[in-house]
């Protein structure tokens, strides 16, 4: 109906527990259009480890009040049944390239094909003018980018920079499980990406590497899962003297307990 009044949609796909990362998404899509839809769904596919799934935070009542304060039109919280007819979990079998085999798709299997299949479905059922991202899941943002471009969709993919605590702490739904121990360690995440950017163009990429390493030793009491520095949208690895004219982002994943993390800086 809004469409026919010309009214432009903007769409926020989430998995709830909502933040003042998600908040900022709908705020932009506030700005932007004249109807803006959150999703809200906790995708099963997108989960290669049932933990995780289990134990992701489903606060429904806040999310509720959180997308009041922000003003968001409509909230479509779909049932698995609505979204896997049939509990048909028939995934799509999109060709990333090297997209969706570095990084977290190394670490997590499967976890991009169940994410692009349920975006792919959002997408068709809210068919929005404008989609937004947060630059925290860097290597999302990459494949719904790809996707978009590939599938020529006639949806505008905005990313929206990280939101972080003051401390520096990315902003995740997921933050919610970790102890007040685990909350105080995650903070080398952020405190070694900006080290990263500090040591960047002064030091070798092998040994910005491998400072990172260190830092996440036995008694940082995280464990580090993967550091890389790549080219966007490429996601290729920087090397020493191949230079290209690219933006250079700094990525890491890093275990607190039992709750995984990521986060990313842009270095150049
Ligand atoms: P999620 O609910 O974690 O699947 O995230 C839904 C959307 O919010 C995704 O586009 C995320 O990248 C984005 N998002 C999550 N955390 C943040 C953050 N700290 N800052 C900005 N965007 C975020």
């Amino acid at each position: 109906m809004a469409r026919g009044k010309g009214a432009t949609i903007g769409f926020v796909p989430t998995m709830g527990a909502l933040h003042e990362g998600h908040k900022s998404l709908l705020d932009y899509a506030r700005k932007e259009n004249e109807v803006v839809v959150c999703s809200i769904f906790v995708n099963p596919t997108q989960f290669n480890n049932a933990d995780d799934l289990k134990h992701y935070p489903r606060p429904q009542s806040e999310d509720i009040q959180l997308l009041e304060e922000s003003h968001c039109d409509i909230l479509f919280e779909p049932s698995v049944e609505e979204m896997y007819p049939g509990k048909d979990y028939t995934l799509l079998n999109e060709d990333f390239g090297m997209l969706d085999k570095v990084m977290e798709g190394k670490s997590r299997p499967g976890h991009f094909a169940g994410m692009i299949t349920i975006v792919s479905k959002l997408f068709q059922l809210v068919n929005p003018d404008i989609a937004y991202f947060g630059r925290k899941d860097f290597q999302q943002l990459m494949l719904i980018k790809y996707f978009v471009t590939e599938h020529k969709l006639p949806i505008i993919i905005r990313d929206c920079p990280t939101i972080r605590d003051k401390d520096g702490l990315a902003l995740s739904s997921r933050n919610k499980r970790l102890s007040e121990t685990e909350r105080m360690d995650a903070l080398l995440i952020p405190q070694s990406l900006r080290k990263v950017k500090e040591m960047w163009r002064k030091y070798p990429v092998e040994e910005i590497k491998e400072t990172v390493q260190n830092l996440f030793s036995d008694e940082s009491g995280l464990g580090l899962d993967y550091f890389e520095i790549v080219y966007e949208p490429t996601l290729e690895p920087v090397i020493d003297g191949q230079t290209r004219k690219l933006p250079v982002v700094a990525c890491i994943a890093a275990k607190a307990g039992k709750v995984r993390l990521i986060d990313n800086l842009v270095i150049q």
